[in-house]
């Protein structure tokens, strides 16, 4: 497998697979990968000749009180599942490669950046779609792959590739879980051995939300409630939202008369944590 550090270098390699021919699939990924990150390179590595996994924690998604200098980085155990997945290419490039120094130009969006995490962390989104353009712009993979776990992103990045006639198309991947249900996260790291036992209150609540739902239960209210309930429970447990969305548009939608997304974002100690799911109509 190659490390490539370089825009130019990565340009090259694909241009040369596609003049043989060979389909290019791209992980985009802030790295310290574990089974989540690898389910998603294993997809693409079914579906397409050649696999290229960028790992870059990218500044620009991240807010000034968050965690960018502390995210966890392993460039070495990161090239090592990377190759045994059977991935072709790993994109490792320094902040600097990405962003030269008057770097002006962003993607940004309204409507389904408004709400969940796009109104705790605003300037988010802008972070995600512009490193994610650039990305395709670099890569030109044929799929995209992106994991429900971040399920605003991957509607955010449907979006985005509509909106801007992006030749790319984007497979969503199911959430990878723990054995307890955790859902698997590079954050989960910063976890103490006893905030790592209450962070399973997340998918506790998630999976209590998806029965009542799968039961029958369309009031949104009823079902948020339960689970905030549960989530109050567990005194280091700080809710930062739990809501729910209409899938196709990711406005508050709390009634189950159509397809709904079920997200939650929880702080569990210092660290803020995900969870979700989809309920499909
Ligand atoms: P990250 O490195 O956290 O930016 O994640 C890179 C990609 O991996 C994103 O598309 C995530 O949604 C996906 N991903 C992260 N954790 C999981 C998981 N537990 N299950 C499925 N996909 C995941």
């Amino acid at each position: 497998m190659i490390l490539e550090k370089t825009v130019k270098g990565v340009r090259e390699q694909v241009k040369e697979w596609k003049r043989q021919g060979l389909t290019v699939g791209l992980v985009p990924t802030m790295g310290y990968l574990h089974e989540g990150h690898q389910s998603l390179i294993k997809r693409a590595v079914e579906e397409n000749d050649r696999v290229v996994v960028s790992d870059f924690v990218n500044p620009i998604q991240f807010g000034p009180t968050e965690d960018l200098e502390s995210y966890p980085r392993d460039l070495d155990a990161d090239f090592k599942l990377c190759e045994e997945t059977g991935a072709a290419l790993l994109f490792n490039p320094e902040v600097d490669e990405m962003y030269v120094g008057d770097f002006v130009t962003f993607v940004d969006m309204d409507g389904v950046t408004k709400e969940l995490c796009g109104k705790s962390r605003p300037i988010h989104f802008r972070g995600v779609c512009t490193v994610v353009s650039k990305l395709f712009n670099i890569v030109t993979p044929d799929k995209a792959y992106f994991g429900q776990k971040d399920a605003q992103q991957l509607a955010v990045i449907r979006h985005m590739v509509r909106d801007l006639n992006m030749d790319i198309e984007i497979v969503g991947c199911p959430i990878i879980r723990e054995e307890d249900g955790l859902a698997k996260s590079s954050r989960n790291t910063y976890l103490s051995a006893e905030e790592r036992k209450a962070a399973v209150v997340l998918s506790r609540a998630i999976f209590k939300g998806q029965e009542m739902v799968k039961a029958g239960e369309t009031d949104g209210e009823k079902v948020l409630q339960t689970m905030k309930d549960i989530i109050s429970e567990e005194p280091l447990a700080k809710i930062d939202y739990v809501e729910m969305v209409a899938w196709d548009s990711i406005e508050v939608h709390h009634s189950v008369d159509q397809s709904v997304l079920v997200a939650m974002a929880v702080y569990i100690g210092k660290t803020r944590l995900i969870d979700n799911f989809i309920f499909e109509k």
